[in-house]
């Protein structure tokens, strides 16, 4: 029974019990996606402006030259960290192979589009909240 109950929480980690702000989002997953860039210029520097209108079709955007990122509203939790960890992988320097300083490679979290699958840190950190509601709800 609790199997079944943490896979629909996992399932519906947008539901309103369990969501979370932009403000909360970026504080539960900057660690998880500073992590991912060991050495980074920007890591603890970084100004995030949250809710940005950014053009049709993207959720995130680093301003080259600095550590400011932008990021869109209404992203799932995965989602938002998936932007947030690409975004700070621009701002580490990363070179791509591609133009934009992106990745050809879809399985990337540089990939210049929509990942193909999940990306593991992300899904390991949303799993540790959906843990975290759970219990601290149960008691
Ligand atoms: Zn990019």
């Amino acid at each position: 029974m609790r199997a079944v109950l943490l896979i629909l929480l996992v399932l519906g980690a947008s539901t309103r019990a369990y969501g979370m702000t932009d403000e909360q989002k970026l504080t539960w997953y900057l660690p998880t996606a500073e992590a991912q860039w060991p050495g980074s210029p920007c890591n603890g520097q970084e100004q995030f402006v949250l809710e940005a209108q950014l053009p049709e079709g993207k959720d995130g955007w680093f301003a080259y030259g600095t550590c400011d990122v932008y990021l869109a509203p209404g992203m799932s939790d995965n989602q938002f960290c998936i932007i947030l960890t690409h975004e700070l992988g621009h701002a580490s320097g990363y070179i791509g192979d591609t133009p934009g300083d992106h990745s050809s490679d879809l399985n990337s979290i540089m990939y210049g589009g929509r990942l193909r699958g999940d990306y593991a840190p992300c899904v390991r950190r949303t799993w540790q909240r959906v843990k975290h509601m759970h219990f601290r709800s149960a008691r």
